[in-house]
């Protein structure tokens, strides 16, 4: 079966598969009414945050949902495309709410206009445009849940990231900021015990005025895997900024932090840093600060306790371990 004056047959429409042929006979009968309508390639067939209530069906040609770049006023296609034997708006129709996007034509099409009481006629008069249509709100349903969880995984993506310091590869200080005070929290609740190490590395300035600002990012790195390397798993090390970083011991008494401080300062002190395969830079060293938290601190007072005994670490002469 046929539409006037194009070579569609409705067998082809998804809204109306698998209907029975008395079905069919009535569908046909109630579209001879619609008109079918063009759309040159670019033109808006549905405007995003617009009523009127009507469904197209591409007949020939595709549609797409778009978005008008905000600049240059011109629209974009994106991914969700709509070929022939598809429908748009119906959504619209069913729940007489505007259109939640804008479609365009993306090449020359050829569409059939239903008109929403018109559907509303075909769902009456057949259990297959029913069931065809509620498939498709499913299939609808599922897609837009699709693109949420999508959406949530790159959201989660981009939020780890953020939480990253791109130089070192350490948690940086907006992920310490978010984390330490769940830790000191957890830490009072359960009376565990929870120490840091602060460290700085020694006359990194003279470093860099050496041996130049590259090669004191290479040094930076090195120190940041001597670190790394040297932790437990349930250890954090984090940047703290410039060339001072962070080791959060959870369940750790001071002496024990010490302990870690005191291999740590070691590993480093032996640590070599290439400038290439042949020649070696000269050892970097750091200064290390421990602090365990006592019953009356927060995070910050922990953090200044650290501080104050790192400083100490730099008087008595660097490459030292002060608590
Ligand atoms: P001290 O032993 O007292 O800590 O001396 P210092 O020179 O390390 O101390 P200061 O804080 O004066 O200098 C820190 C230097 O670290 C200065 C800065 O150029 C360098 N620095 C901070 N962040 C980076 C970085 O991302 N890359 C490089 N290459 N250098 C950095
Ligand atoms: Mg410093
Ligand atoms: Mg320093």
């Amino acid at each position: 079966m046929q539409f006037r004056d194009t070579d569609y047959r409705i067998e082809d429409i998804h809204l109306f598969r698998d209907i029975t042929d008395d079905n069919r006979k009535s569908i046909a009968d109630i579209i001879k009414d619609c008109i079918v309508v063009r759309a040159r390639t670019g033109q808006v067939v549905l405007d995003a945050n617009s009523s009127g209530a009507k469904l197209f069906i591409v007949l020939k040609g595709a549609l797409g949902v778009t978005r008008v770049t905000e600049n240059t006023n011109q629209l974009e296609n994106t991914i969700t495309q709509y070929l022939p034997g598809e429908c748009v708006g119906e959504i619209s129709v069913l729940d007489e709410e505007i259109h939640s996007a804008t479609i365009a034509a993306i090449s020359d099409s050829e569409l059939l206009l239903i008109e929403a009481e018109t559907l509303w006629r075909m769902i009456d008069e057949s259990n297959g445009v029913a069931r065809n249509l509620l498939q498709l709100l499913s299939f609808r349903i599922r897609a837009a849940n699709a693109q949420i969880r999508n959406r949530q995984k790159v959201g989660e993506f981009y939020r780890q990231l953020s939480m990253v310091d791109g130089l070192t590869g350490l948690h940086n200080r907006a992920w310490l900021n978010a984390q330490l005070p769940g830790m000191v929290e957890h830490a009072r609740a359960t009376g565990a015990a929870l120490s840091i190490i602060m460290v700085d590395l020694d006359h990194f300035k003279r470093f860099n005025d050496e041996y130049g600002h590259l090669l004191g990012d290479d040094a930076l790195q090195t120190a940041a895997k001597v670190l790394n390397a040297g932790l437990r798993p349930s250890d954090f090390a984090a940047r703290y900024g410039g060339e001072e970083m962070m080791v959060i011991l959870p369940n750790t008494t001071q002496k024990a932090a010490v302990g870690v401080a005191q291999r740590l300062c070691t590993r480093l002190a032996k640590t070599k840093v290439f400038a290439d395969k042949h020649k070696a830079l000269p050892h970097i060293t750091g200064s290390f600060g421990v602090a365990t938290l006592a019953a009356d601190q927060d995070g910050n007072a922990l953090i200044s306790a650290a501080d104050a005994a790192l400083y100490r670490a730099k008087d008595n002469g660097r490459n030292q371990v002060a608590s």
